[in-house]
């Protein structure tokens, strides 16, 4: 799975069931594209995964 930095809370991650597919994640909301965020109104795993990037990547 890939994730890839595109503003300073935003995300691309690649969906782990279809690489053609990237869901954007935004952590100042926070909002994920994909449908379980949809339907859920939860964080999903787009989400957590973002969180950690962020936790390991950042000062
Ligand atoms: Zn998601």
């Amino acid at each position: 799975m890939k994730i890839k930095q595109i503003g300073e809370q935003r995300f691309l991650i690649q969906s782990d069931k279809d690489p053609e597919e990237t869901y954007e994640v935004d952590l100042a909301m926070p909002f994920c594209e994909c449908k379980g965020f949809y339907y859920n109104k939860k964080e999903c795993k787009h989400i957590k995964l973002a969180k950690e990037f962020v936790k390991n990547h950042l000062p």
